[in-house]
Protein backbone atom coordinates (compact mmCIF):
# COMPACT_ATOMS: atom_id res chain seq x y z
CA UNK A 1 0.00 0.00 0.00
CA UNK A 2 1.07 3.39 -0.84
CA UNK A 3 1.83 5.83 2.27
CA UNK A 4 1.44 9.58 0.92
CA UNK A 5 2.95 12.29 2.76
CA UNK A 6 2.07 15.79 2.43
CA UNK A 7 4.74 18.57 1.33
CA UNK A 8 4.00 22.17 1.31
CA UNK A 9 5.41 24.18 -2.09
CA UNK A 10 5.68 27.98 -2.14
CA UNK A 11 6.99 30.02 -4.73
CA UNK A 12 7.58 33.35 -4.67
CA UNK A 13 7.39 35.94 -7.30
CA UNK A 14 9.33 39.44 -7.67
CA UNK A 15 7.56 40.94 -10.77
CA UNK A 16 8.65 44.65 -11.55
CA UNK A 17 6.07 46.25 -11.16
CA UNK A 18 5.17 49.69 -13.10
CA UNK A 19 2.67 51.13 -10.40
CA UNK A 20 4.64 50.35 -7.01
CA UNK A 21 6.62 53.36 -5.62
CA UNK A 22 10.28 53.68 -5.46
CA UNK A 23 11.58 53.51 -2.29
CA UNK A 24 8.97 51.48 -0.14
CA UNK A 25 10.68 48.35 -0.82
CA UNK A 26 12.67 47.46 2.35
CA UNK A 27 14.54 44.41 3.62
CA UNK A 28 15.74 42.92 7.18
CA UNK A 29 18.15 39.96 7.86
CA UNK A 30 19.07 38.54 10.98
CA UNK A 31 20.41 35.25 12.33
CA UNK A 32 19.12 33.39 15.58
CA UNK A 33 21.65 30.99 17.20
CA UNK A 34 19.78 27.76 18.16
CA UNK A 35 22.95 25.95 18.70
CA UNK A 36 21.51 23.12 21.12
CA UNK A 37 23.53 21.82 24.48
CA UNK A 38 26.06 19.14 24.19
CA UNK A 39 24.90 15.47 25.00
CA UNK A 40 22.47 15.86 22.34
CA UNK A 41 22.50 13.18 19.47
CA UNK A 42 23.54 14.27 16.04
CA UNK A 43 20.98 12.91 13.16
CA UNK A 44 22.24 12.17 9.36
CA UNK A 45 24.58 9.56 9.63
CA UNK A 46 23.95 5.97 9.58
CA UNK A 47 25.74 5.36 13.07
CA UNK A 48 24.80 6.89 16.57
CA UNK A 49 26.48 9.91 17.25
CA UNK A 50 26.42 12.20 20.76
CA UNK A 51 27.57 15.55 20.25
CA UNK A 52 30.33 16.39 22.50
CA UNK A 53 31.82 19.57 21.03
CA UNK A 54 30.27 22.60 19.14
CA UNK A 55 32.83 23.42 16.26
CA UNK A 56 31.08 26.30 14.58
CA UNK A 57 27.53 27.26 15.89
CA UNK A 58 24.17 26.46 14.39
CA UNK A 59 21.63 29.09 13.00
CA UNK A 60 18.22 29.95 11.86
CA UNK A 61 18.79 32.74 9.31
CA UNK A 62 16.04 34.95 8.26
CA UNK A 63 15.65 37.42 5.24
CA UNK A 64 12.12 39.41 5.07
CA UNK A 65 11.40 41.20 2.25
CA UNK A 66 8.41 44.10 1.97
CA UNK A 67 7.41 45.98 -0.73
CA UNK A 68 5.25 47.93 0.78
CA UNK A 69 2.29 45.92 0.99
CA UNK A 70 3.14 42.48 1.16
CA UNK A 71 5.91 40.43 3.05
CA UNK A 72 7.84 37.65 2.95
CA UNK A 73 10.17 35.38 4.99
CA UNK A 74 12.51 33.19 4.23
CA UNK A 75 14.26 30.83 6.78
CA UNK A 76 16.84 28.34 6.51
CA UNK A 77 17.69 26.51 9.82
CA UNK A 78 21.27 24.34 10.35
CA UNK A 79 19.34 21.15 10.74
CA UNK A 80 19.69 18.12 9.12
CA UNK A 81 15.36 17.05 9.27
CA UNK A 82 12.47 19.22 10.44
CA UNK A 83 9.16 17.80 10.32
CA UNK A 84 5.91 19.92 9.96
CA UNK A 85 4.73 19.98 13.47
CA UNK A 86 8.09 22.12 14.23
CA UNK A 87 7.54 24.39 11.22
CA UNK A 88 4.03 25.28 11.71
CA UNK A 89 4.13 25.94 15.31
CA UNK A 90 7.18 28.34 14.39
CA UNK A 91 5.20 29.78 11.60
CA UNK A 92 1.95 30.29 14.47
CA UNK A 93 4.95 32.13 16.02
CA UNK A 94 5.41 34.30 13.31
CA UNK A 95 2.38 35.46 12.30
CA UNK A 96 1.36 36.12 15.74
CA UNK A 97 3.98 38.36 16.09
CA UNK A 98 4.73 40.21 12.45
CA UNK A 99 1.41 39.22 10.83
CA UNK A 100 3.09 36.94 7.89
CA UNK A 101 0.78 34.57 7.26
CA UNK A 102 2.25 30.83 7.34
CA UNK A 103 1.82 30.87 3.07
CA UNK A 104 4.25 33.91 3.07
CA UNK A 105 6.86 32.05 5.20
CA UNK A 106 9.34 29.56 2.97
CA UNK A 107 11.14 27.46 5.93
CA UNK A 108 13.83 25.16 5.56
CA UNK A 109 16.46 22.88 7.03
CA UNK A 110 20.00 23.29 5.14
CA UNK A 111 20.14 19.58 5.53
CA UNK A 112 23.71 19.64 7.67
CA UNK A 113 24.48 16.31 9.22
CA UNK A 114 26.33 17.50 11.97
CA UNK A 115 23.29 19.08 14.37
CA UNK A 116 20.67 18.52 16.72
CA UNK A 117 18.14 15.60 16.20
CA UNK A 118 15.01 17.21 15.63
CA UNK A 119 13.65 14.95 13.54
CA UNK A 120 14.27 11.01 14.11
CA UNK A 121 16.13 9.60 10.94
CA UNK A 122 18.15 6.48 10.98
CA UNK A 123 19.28 5.32 14.28
CA UNK A 124 18.46 9.22 16.20
CA UNK A 125 14.93 9.89 17.02
CA UNK A 126 14.05 13.36 18.05
CA UNK A 127 15.20 15.43 21.10
CA UNK A 128 11.55 16.44 23.09
CA UNK A 129 13.20 19.16 24.75
CA UNK A 130 15.06 20.46 21.32
CA UNK A 131 12.05 20.41 19.50
CA UNK A 132 9.85 22.59 21.97
CA UNK A 133 12.48 25.21 21.96
CA UNK A 134 13.41 25.60 18.20
CA UNK A 135 9.73 27.02 16.76
CA UNK A 136 10.12 29.92 19.39
CA UNK A 137 13.56 30.41 18.25
CA UNK A 138 13.04 30.12 14.67
CA UNK A 139 10.33 32.50 14.86
CA UNK A 140 12.59 35.20 17.09
CA UNK A 141 14.96 34.75 13.13
CA UNK A 142 12.26 36.40 11.63
CA UNK A 143 11.35 38.89 14.29
CA UNK A 144 14.55 40.02 14.39
CA UNK A 145 14.91 41.00 10.58
CA UNK A 146 11.59 42.38 10.79
CA UNK A 147 13.14 44.27 13.81
CA UNK A 148 15.70 45.45 11.23
CA UNK A 149 13.50 46.52 7.55
CA UNK A 150 15.55 49.49 6.13
CA UNK A 151 15.00 50.72 2.82
CA UNK A 152 16.93 48.13 0.33
CA UNK A 153 17.03 47.03 -3.70
CA UNK A 154 17.56 43.32 -5.09
CA UNK A 155 18.41 41.74 -7.92
CA UNK A 156 19.17 38.21 -8.88
CA UNK A 157 21.66 36.17 -11.13
CA UNK A 158 23.11 32.41 -11.76
CA UNK A 159 26.56 30.80 -11.91
CA UNK A 160 27.43 27.43 -11.96
CA UNK A 161 29.75 24.74 -9.33
CA UNK A 162 29.91 21.73 -11.12
CA UNK A 163 32.75 20.56 -9.60
CA UNK A 164 31.23 19.52 -6.57
CA UNK A 165 27.92 17.81 -7.34
CA UNK A 166 27.65 14.69 -8.31
CA UNK A 167 24.70 11.98 -8.51
CA UNK A 168 25.05 9.89 -5.87
CA UNK A 169 23.16 6.47 -7.78
CA UNK A 170 25.97 4.36 -9.67
CA UNK A 171 24.46 2.05 -12.35
CA UNK A 172 25.71 -0.98 -12.55
CA UNK A 173 27.05 -2.48 -15.58
CA UNK A 174 24.45 -4.68 -17.50
CA UNK A 175 26.62 -7.67 -17.33
CA UNK A 176 27.66 -7.46 -13.62
CA UNK A 177 26.35 -8.97 -10.52
CA UNK A 178 26.07 -6.39 -7.83
CA UNK A 179 25.32 -7.83 -3.84
CA UNK A 180 24.90 -4.78 -1.94
CA UNK A 181 25.45 -4.54 1.95
CA UNK A 182 22.00 -6.19 3.10
CA UNK A 183 23.02 -9.11 1.03
CA UNK A 184 20.25 -8.32 -1.70
CA UNK A 185 21.71 -9.40 -5.20
CA UNK A 186 20.00 -8.09 -8.22
CA UNK A 187 19.68 -3.95 -7.94
CA UNK A 188 20.42 -2.09 -11.15
CA UNK A 189 21.57 1.07 -9.56
CA UNK A 190 24.09 0.81 -5.98
CA UNK A 191 25.34 4.08 -4.12
CA UNK A 192 28.45 5.47 -4.88
CA UNK A 193 29.71 5.64 -1.36
CA UNK A 194 31.18 1.99 -1.56
CA UNK A 195 32.64 2.77 -5.32
CA UNK A 196 34.76 2.79 -7.26
CA UNK A 197 34.16 -0.74 -7.95
CA UNK A 198 35.23 -1.16 -11.84
CA UNK A 199 33.86 -4.22 -12.02
CA UNK A 200 30.19 -3.28 -11.88
CA UNK A 201 30.30 0.67 -11.61
CA UNK A 202 28.88 2.40 -14.33
CA UNK A 203 28.25 5.75 -15.02
CA UNK A 204 25.78 8.06 -13.05
CA UNK A 205 22.46 7.26 -13.23
CA UNK A 206 20.79 10.65 -13.03
CA UNK A 207 21.52 13.94 -14.38
CA UNK A 208 22.51 16.69 -11.21
CA UNK A 209 21.88 20.96 -11.33
CA UNK A 210 25.27 22.72 -10.88
CA UNK A 211 23.22 26.18 -10.66
CA UNK A 212 24.05 28.36 -7.92
CA UNK A 213 20.90 30.63 -7.91
CA UNK A 214 21.45 33.97 -5.60
CA UNK A 215 18.60 36.62 -4.67
CA UNK A 216 21.35 39.38 -3.57
CA UNK A 217 19.71 42.49 -1.26
CA UNK A 218 21.62 45.80 -0.83
CA UNK A 219 21.04 48.35 1.30
CA UNK A 220 19.24 51.42 -0.82
CA UNK A 221 22.04 53.48 -0.59
CA UNK A 222 24.32 50.04 -1.39
CA UNK A 223 26.11 48.27 0.93
CA UNK A 224 25.35 44.70 1.48
CA UNK A 225 22.30 43.34 3.63
CA UNK A 226 21.75 39.55 2.87
CA UNK A 227 22.30 37.29 0.14
CA UNK A 228 19.96 34.00 -0.32
CA UNK A 229 21.75 31.57 -2.75
CA UNK A 230 20.57 27.92 -3.39
CA UNK A 231 22.97 25.06 -4.61
CA UNK A 232 22.13 21.37 -5.32
CA UNK A 233 24.47 19.32 -2.99
CA UNK A 234 23.13 17.50 -0.18
CA UNK A 235 26.26 18.58 2.31
CA UNK A 236 29.67 18.44 1.93
CA UNK A 237 30.81 16.04 5.34
CA UNK A 238 33.94 15.71 7.38
CA UNK A 239 33.56 17.37 10.42
CA UNK A 240 35.47 15.81 13.42
CA UNK A 241 33.66 13.23 15.41
CA UNK A 242 30.93 14.46 17.28
CA UNK A 243 31.06 17.72 16.66
CA UNK A 244 27.99 20.19 15.96
CA UNK A 245 28.28 22.08 12.77
CA UNK A 246 26.81 23.96 10.39
CA UNK A 247 28.85 21.98 7.41
CA UNK A 248 29.68 24.07 4.62
CA UNK A 249 26.65 26.15 4.15
CA UNK A 250 27.80 28.19 7.60
CA UNK A 251 31.24 28.77 6.11
CA UNK A 252 29.82 29.79 3.12
CA UNK A 253 27.79 32.54 4.82
CA UNK A 254 30.74 33.40 6.62
CA UNK A 255 33.53 33.84 3.47
CA UNK A 256 30.13 35.66 1.75
CA UNK A 257 30.55 38.62 4.46
CA UNK A 258 33.93 38.52 3.91
CA UNK A 259 33.71 38.44 0.11
CA UNK A 260 31.32 41.51 0.31
CA UNK A 261 33.66 43.31 2.84
CA UNK A 262 30.52 43.66 5.16
CA UNK A 263 32.02 42.10 8.14
CA UNK A 264 32.11 45.51 10.19
CA UNK A 265 28.49 46.23 9.40
CA UNK A 266 25.66 47.00 11.66
CA UNK A 267 23.08 45.86 11.66
CA UNK A 268 24.89 42.51 10.80
CA UNK A 269 25.12 41.19 7.29
CA UNK A 270 23.23 38.30 6.35
CA UNK A 271 24.04 35.53 4.20
CA UNK A 272 21.53 32.55 4.04
CA UNK A 273 22.09 29.00 1.59
CA UNK A 274 19.44 26.92 1.27
CA UNK A 275 19.31 23.38 -0.11
CA UNK A 276 18.27 22.46 -3.98
CA UNK A 277 17.47 19.25 -6.11
CA UNK A 278 19.97 17.44 -4.03
CA UNK A 279 18.20 14.42 -3.12
CA UNK A 280 20.12 12.11 -5.02
CA UNK A 281 23.59 14.48 -5.13
CA UNK A 282 26.77 14.55 -2.91
CA UNK A 283 30.24 15.50 -2.78
CA UNK A 284 31.63 12.13 -3.77
CA UNK A 285 32.83 11.19 -7.33
CA UNK A 286 32.55 7.58 -7.78
CA UNK A 287 35.74 7.60 -10.26
CA UNK A 288 37.97 8.99 -7.74
CA UNK A 289 39.44 7.63 -4.72
CA UNK A 290 39.14 10.43 -2.04
CA UNK A 291 41.98 11.32 -0.68
CA UNK A 292 42.72 12.03 3.12
CA UNK A 293 41.71 15.36 4.15
CA UNK A 294 41.62 16.80 7.43
CA UNK A 295 38.59 17.52 9.39
CA UNK A 296 36.48 20.58 7.85
CA UNK A 297 38.70 20.51 4.48
CA UNK A 298 36.26 19.42 2.04
CA UNK A 299 33.77 21.78 3.89
CA UNK A 300 36.28 24.83 3.44
CA UNK A 301 36.84 24.09 -0.06
CA UNK A 302 32.94 23.84 -1.15
CA UNK A 303 32.31 26.82 0.44
CA UNK A 304 35.32 28.60 -1.23
CA UNK A 305 34.24 27.59 -4.06
CA UNK A 306 30.57 28.54 -4.19
CA UNK A 307 31.15 31.83 -2.32
CA UNK A 308 33.83 32.72 -4.87
CA UNK A 309 30.85 32.15 -8.30
CA UNK A 310 28.54 33.94 -6.05
CA UNK A 311 30.82 36.77 -5.23
CA UNK A 312 31.50 37.12 -9.02
CA UNK A 313 27.92 36.77 -10.02
CA UNK A 314 26.75 39.45 -7.45
CA UNK A 315 29.37 42.47 -8.88
CA UNK A 316 27.24 41.50 -12.21
CA UNK A 317 24.10 42.68 -11.10
CA UNK A 318 21.83 45.59 -11.57
CA UNK A 319 20.08 46.36 -8.36
CA UNK A 320 16.09 47.69 -8.23
CA UNK A 321 13.07 48.88 -5.82
CA UNK A 322 10.44 48.93 -8.19
CA UNK A 323 9.06 45.69 -7.61
CA UNK A 324 6.08 43.79 -6.43
CA UNK A 325 6.17 41.03 -3.96
CA UNK A 326 3.70 37.92 -4.60
CA UNK A 327 3.15 34.44 -3.57
CA UNK A 328 1.48 31.18 -3.38
CA UNK A 329 1.35 28.16 -1.92
CA UNK A 330 0.00 24.41 -2.07
CA UNK A 331 0.40 20.91 -0.88
CA UNK A 332 1.78 18.35 -2.74
CA UNK A 333 0.82 14.76 -2.35
CA UNK A 334 4.28 12.94 -3.14
CA UNK A 335 4.33 8.80 -2.45
CA UNK A 336 6.20 7.21 0.06
CA UNK A 337 7.98 3.89 -0.57
CA UNK A 338 7.66 2.29 2.64
CA UNK A 339 9.82 -1.47 3.84
CA UNK A 340 7.41 -4.28 3.38
CA UNK A 341 6.81 -6.09 6.91
CA UNK A 342 9.39 -9.11 5.10
CA UNK A 343 11.84 -6.18 4.97
CA UNK A 344 11.61 -5.01 8.65
CA UNK A 345 11.88 -8.64 9.51
CA UNK A 346 15.13 -9.08 7.30
CA UNK A 347 16.09 -5.64 9.15
CA UNK A 348 15.85 -7.49 12.56
CA UNK A 349 17.36 -10.53 11.49
CA UNK A 350 20.32 -8.46 10.50
CA UNK A 351 20.44 -6.66 14.07
CA UNK A 352 20.36 -9.96 15.96
CA UNK A 353 23.03 -11.57 13.63
CA UNK A 354 25.59 -8.52 13.58
CA UNK A 355 24.68 -7.87 17.97
CA UNK A 356 24.49 -4.73 16.46
CA UNK A 357 21.12 -2.86 17.62
CA UNK A 358 20.05 -0.92 14.64
CA UNK A 359 16.26 -0.82 15.04
CA UNK A 360 14.50 2.26 16.36
CA UNK A 361 11.74 1.58 18.96
CA UNK A 362 7.87 2.17 18.18
CA UNK A 363 5.06 3.32 19.90
CA UNK A 364 2.99 0.62 20.04
CA UNK A 365 5.18 -1.54 22.23
CA UNK A 366 5.49 0.94 25.41
CA UNK A 367 2.42 2.48 27.16
CA UNK A 368 4.22 4.16 29.78
CA UNK A 369 5.07 6.98 28.31
CA UNK A 370 3.93 9.27 24.93
CA UNK A 371 7.52 10.75 24.15
CA UNK A 372 10.00 8.79 21.68
CA UNK A 373 12.80 9.36 24.35
CA UNK A 374 10.79 7.69 27.32
CA UNK A 375 9.80 5.09 24.65
CA UNK A 376 13.90 4.14 24.65
CA UNK A 377 14.26 4.04 28.59
CA UNK A 378 10.87 1.30 28.46
CA UNK A 379 13.15 -0.53 25.92
CA UNK A 380 15.61 -0.57 28.80
CA UNK A 381 13.76 -1.76 31.69
CA UNK A 382 11.81 -4.63 29.36
CA UNK A 383 15.70 -5.77 29.07
CA UNK A 384 15.70 -6.17 32.63
CA UNK A 385 18.00 -2.98 33.58
CA UNK A 386 19.41 0.12 31.94
CA UNK A 387 22.05 -0.68 29.39
CA UNK A 388 22.40 2.78 28.22
CA UNK A 389 21.16 4.53 24.95
CA UNK A 390 21.94 2.07 22.41
CA UNK A 391 20.21 -0.88 23.79
CA UNK A 392 16.71 1.45 24.78
CA UNK A 393 16.18 1.71 21.32
CA UNK A 394 16.73 -1.33 20.34
CA UNK A 395 12.75 -3.01 19.87
CA UNK A 396 14.41 -6.67 20.70
CA UNK A 397 14.00 -9.14 22.73
CA UNK A 398 15.45 -9.28 26.63
CA UNK A 399 16.93 -12.47 26.43
CA UNK A 400 19.00 -10.79 23.56
CA UNK A 401 19.96 -7.96 25.66
CA UNK A 402 21.15 -9.84 28.29
CA UNK A 403 23.30 -12.29 26.13
CA UNK A 404 24.60 -9.91 23.84
CA UNK A 405 27.49 -6.97 24.34
CA UNK A 406 27.16 -3.94 23.44
CA UNK A 407 28.96 -0.17 23.14
CA UNK A 408 27.09 0.61 26.09
CA UNK A 409 26.86 -2.86 27.99
CA UNK A 410 31.26 -2.02 27.54
CA UNK A 411 30.72 1.08 29.16
CA UNK A 412 31.42 3.25 25.99
CA UNK A 413 28.09 5.34 25.87
CA UNK A 414 26.86 7.24 28.99
CA UNK A 415 23.08 6.32 30.05
CA UNK A 416 21.53 9.32 29.74
CA UNK A 417 18.28 7.86 31.22
CA UNK A 418 19.39 7.12 34.73
CA UNK A 419 17.60 9.17 36.35
CA UNK A 420 14.34 7.21 35.62
CA UNK A 421 16.16 3.71 34.79
CA UNK A 422 14.34 0.69 36.38
CA UNK A 423 15.02 -2.37 36.37
CA UNK A 424 11.68 -4.72 35.94
CA UNK A 425 10.63 -5.37 39.53
CA UNK A 426 10.41 -1.48 40.36
CA UNK A 427 13.85 -1.51 42.32
CA UNK A 428 16.25 0.64 40.90
CA UNK A 429 18.87 -1.07 40.42
CA UNK A 430 22.24 -0.55 39.23
CA UNK A 431 22.03 2.99 37.62
CA UNK A 432 24.78 3.88 35.55
CA UNK A 433 26.54 6.98 36.42
CA UNK A 434 25.37 9.87 33.75
CA UNK A 435 28.31 11.60 32.04
CA UNK A 436 27.48 15.73 33.34
CA UNK A 437 27.85 16.49 29.46
CA UNK A 438 25.15 14.34 28.99
CA UNK A 439 21.97 16.64 29.83
CA UNK A 440 18.85 15.24 27.96
CA UNK A 441 18.02 12.58 30.77
CA UNK A 442 17.33 15.84 32.79
CA UNK A 443 15.79 17.74 30.10
CA UNK A 444 13.29 14.56 29.35
CA UNK A 445 12.05 15.39 32.32
CA UNK A 446 11.31 18.99 32.34
CA UNK A 447 8.21 20.65 30.65
CA UNK A 448 8.32 21.58 27.11
CA UNK A 449 8.68 25.14 26.64
CA UNK A 450 5.94 28.23 26.38
CA UNK A 451 6.37 27.55 22.29
ZN1 LIG B 1 21.07 13.57 4.06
Amino acid sequence: MKVFALTILIVVQLAAASNSVAGTFRAGAAAANITPPLGIEINGGTAQVIATHVHDELHARALVLDDGSTRLAFVLVDACLIDRAVFDAAKALIFQHTGISSNHVSMSTTHTHSAGSVTGVHLTEPDPTYRAWLPRRLADAVRLAVNQLAPARVAWGSGSVPQHVFCRRVTVKPDATYTNLLGVTGHRVKMNWSSPEPAVDGDFSSPVDPEVFVLSVQHADGPPLSLLANYSLHYAGGVGSGHLSADYFGVFCERMKELLGAEKQEPTFVALMSNGTSGDINNNDFRKARLPQKPYEQIRIVAEDVAREMHSVVKTLTYRDDLKLSAFSTELEIAVRKPSPAEVERARDTCRRISLPRIATDAGRCGRDAGPVARGICRGEEAGACRGLANHRTGLPARFLSREPSPTASGRLPCISAARCRHRDGSAGQRPRPRSDVTRHAAAAQPPGDA
